[in-house]
């Protein structure tokens, strides 16, 4: 299903003054006319599809010469979207691999949409939607566990899975179907086994439902906020969480006094602290307002770090703020200053740390995370993302409507309604039936030149 027009994108992320290389991609019938059109390779180089030609981009209309460049060929179906495809490899920066672009897009490409070049692939059977949406999850991964989930997808996990959940409804259906049309023609169907098979896919779609939210936290990141009394130590332990993983993104203080985020992966887990003001009562309006924030990023928080000060033990002020903690935010009481308390940390805590000498940091990670409901270690293979996961809900649901037909003792054509329905939302997930619509929106969320 070849398109009829060319599109073209820098594929690459524009950063100025950054970046030794910028890709300009196009795709389509005309790429490599529009190419040939542009590119000056000296000598006798051939133009081959994987080749790669050395020359410069020109414009022909003033003989300019635009950058010095690669020029790679890829015919099709050799190629990603299955189409000819002809990259520039420009020098990086903004300005020069810009020009390249709006050449390309006067020599009669136009520009991509975001995603367009994986809706190409798809729509040409080089890939899947899961896959295709596997990349863009690589793309935007934060964490090495989110970007191992993205590759397991890429590799087919997610589709394998749920292609394998879909046959078995097909089978299922198949038998269904002829008993609705050809019942005396053939042997009974066993009602209590259809009735096994369909509860085990329904049970297997819900495990991956569930699992999905697993996947969620990894890839978009767990929002923790730390809440304590002033000086148990909150930016000391935000320090040190920072500096024992090396991984500071943006440190954006908010306001003066309060909001200080702070971005860093915990155990392959992307992770945005929160350093919350103290919550207490108090006349200062200045204060007040820091407070109201704190809350908000309560609310809106994944979990709850409630810091402590073991020197001075579990005091009424802590016993406070703990009772003004959101209800229905996993909370972990943390016993900071380890270093100078005496015995086992008093009955509330769950876990003793020490901010200043980075002990106990890691029974932090973990306590965290599982908190969380995350699994440590390699854990989940597969995750299916939102689309995928309401998807795979609604067959489960669907399943349930097969089934109460079975347990209702209703007729064959009863089940096969809800149980048809339930292959067809499994197949939306892997787009062997999906609207254009709903491509559209999957891919419109893509960045430009993927
Ligand atoms: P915050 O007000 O909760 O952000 O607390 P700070 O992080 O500013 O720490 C308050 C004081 O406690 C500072 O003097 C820190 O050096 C000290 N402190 C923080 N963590 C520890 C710790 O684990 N052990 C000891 N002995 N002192 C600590």
């Amino acid at each position: 299903m070849d398109s009829d027009d060319t599109i073209a994108a820098i594929a690459t992320a524009l950063a100025p003054g950054e970046g030794s290389v910028a890709i300009v991609r196009m795709s389509g019938p005309q790429a490599e006319a529009i190419g040939r059109s542009l590119f000056v390779a000296p000598g006798d180089q051939p133009w081959a599809s994987h080749r790669v030609l050395y020359g410069h981009v020109r414009d022909l209309s003033s003989g300019e010469r635009l950058d010095e460049a690669l020029l790679l060929l890829m015919k099709a179906p050799r190629s990603f979207t299955r189409e000819d495809v002809v990259e520039f490899h420009c020098h990086g920066g903004l300005v020069a691999v810009a020009r390249v672009l709006e050449l390309v897009l006067r020599c009669g490409a136009r520009l991509a949409r975001p995603g367009e070049f994986s809706q190409r692939a798809f729509l040409n059977g080089r890939l899947d939607l899961t896959r295709a949406e596997a990349i863009s999850d690589l793309i935007t991964a934060r964490s090495r566990r989110a970007a191992q989930l993205a590759v397991a997808g890429l590799d087919g996990g997610v589709q394998r899975r749920i292609s394998a959940l879909r046959e078995r409804l097909l089978d299922q259906l198949a038998e269904l179907e002829a008993r609705v049309d050809f019942e005396e023609d053939l042997p009974p169907l066993d009602p209590e086994a259809l009735v096994a098979q369909l509860e085990a896919v329904r049970g297997d779609l819900r495990q991956l439902v569930a699992e999905a939210s697993e996947g969620q936290l990894l890839r978009e990141g767990l929002r923790v906020a730390i809440v304590g009394r002033p000086n148990v130590g909150k930016s000391s332990l935000l320090n040190a969480l920072s500096r024992r993983e090396r991984a500071i993104v943006t440190e954006l203080p908010g306001t003066t006094r309060d909001l200080v985020e702070s971005e860093l992966v915990l155990q392959g887990v992307p992770l945005t602290l929160l350093d919350t003001a103290g919550i207490r009562a108090t006349d200062d309006p200045v204060e007040r307002q820091g407070i109201a924030r704190s809350r908000q990023a309560l609310a809106s928080a994944d979990a709850v770090l409630l810091l402590v000060d073991l020197s001075e033990g579990w005091t009424a002020a802590d016993a406070d703020l703990s009772a003004q903690l959101p209800a229905g935010v996993p909370a972990l009481v943390v016993g900071n200053k380890t270093d100078c308390a005496a015995g086992p940390p008093p009955a509330p805590v769950d876990v003793g740390i020490s901010a200043l000498t980075g002990s106990g940091l890691e029974d932090l990670a973990a306590a965290l995370l599982s908190r969380c409901g995350l699994s440590l270690g390699p854990g989940l293979q597969v995750a299916l993302n939102a689309r995928q996961r309401d998807l795979a809900a609604a067959a489960a649901t669907s399943l349930g409507g097969s089934l109460e037909a079975a347990a209702t003792g209703l007729p064959w054509d009863f089940w096969t309604i809800d149980l048809r329905q339930a292959v067809r939302s499994l197949g939306e997930i892997t787009g062997e039936e999906v609207s254009e619509a709903v491509l559209d929106r999957v891919f419109s969320r893509f960045c430009i030149g993927k």
